[in-house]
């Protein structure tokens, strides 16, 4: 899968996301990532790329202009399989040999016309969304919805957001990890990363389709314990260590319906009128 961000902090969202499992599968070539900065496409000498806000107010806003033709240059990239020199990216620090294997953005954008967009409203659309507090909150949902993507482009904006001429015009899903509001959106789309990443088969070393995991069948986790046996005169649960394992299935189970009662009774509610149907 290849995530293309729009930002005007490329380090920023690359160092935060080359690390650890995000790191490995981009190392593998299971994913591909690169940031690309808003700021190349500004049509001044000085860079600039906001502007004050019609009707005043505190404040300024990055400009409609610069994010359409950064978007376009990505849209164009994706199309014809070429990669930015420019951008940067998990290929643009290849250098070791695990490295070298991994495919280059080139080879991995370059795919049919059919994986490239999404079908929204009747009309097949490349995936972009921008990274909002006006937004849909980000989901597990909405994660496993995104990671179905070949490709995804994220839109981070900054100061007091976007022209949203340009956000009609190429946006087709608005995301929004809480009902805060943040200086910028790389981190909103670092996280997105993350969450849809996971997902895709290889990144994580047990199949996680395959594991119970929070939001799973609309339960929070069960709790969980390592070694040792003993920690501050807390013991294990005795089920855990039995070895029956439909006891212990069934002792989860249990644990997940009551974690959610208590921490997540609107979680709880929806679960219980689910299993009612
Ligand atoms: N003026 C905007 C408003 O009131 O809705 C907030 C702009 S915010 C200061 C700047 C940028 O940070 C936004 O354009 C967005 O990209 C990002 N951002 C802030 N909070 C966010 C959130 N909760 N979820 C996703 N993105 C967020």
């Amino acid at each position: 899968m290849n995530f293309h961000i729009m930002t005007l902090f490329p380090e920023m969202v690359m160092q935060g996301l080359n690390t650890s499992i995000i790191g490995r599968a981009m190392d593998k070539g299971l994913i591909n990532i690169e940031a690309v900065n808003i700021r190349d496409y500004a049509y001044n000498k000085h860079n600039k790329v906001d502007d004050y806000i019609y009707g005043g107010g505190a404040g300024m806003l990055m400009q409609a202009e610069p994010v359409y033709l950064c978007y376009e240059a990505v849209k164009n990239r994706i199309e014809s399989g070429e990669s930015d020199e420019n951008s940067v990216s998990n290929n643009a620090s290849a250098g070791d040999d695990s490295k070298a294997e991994s495919n280059t953005a080139s080879e991995r954008i370059a795919i049919s016309e059919d994986d490239i967009s999404t079908e929204i409203n009747g009309e097949r659309r490349l995936r972009v969304v921008y990274l909002t507090p006006q937004g849909e909150v980000f989901s597990q949902k909405k994660a496993e919805e995104l990671a179905k993507e070949e490709e995804l482009i994220l839109l981070c904006g900054h100061y007091e957001g976007i022209d949203e001429r340009v956000l009609e015009e190429i946006v087709t899903d608005n995301i929004s990890i809480g009902d805060y509001v943040l200086t910028g959106g790389e981190l909103p789309a670092m996280i997105v990363v993350d969450a849809v990443s996971r997902l895709i088969p290889g990144v994580l070393n047990n199949d996680v389709s395959a594991e119970f995991e929070s939001f799973n069948e609309g339960l929070l986790e069960y709790p969980q314990y390592s070694r040792p046996e003993v920690w501050h005169d807390k013991k294990v649960p005795e089920v855990l260590l039995s070895g029956h394992h439909a006891n212990v299935d069934k002792w989860r189970h249990e644990q997940a319906i009551q974690r959610t009662k208590e921490r997540r009774p609107d979680l709880y509610d929806r679960y219980a009128a689910d299993s009612k149907d």
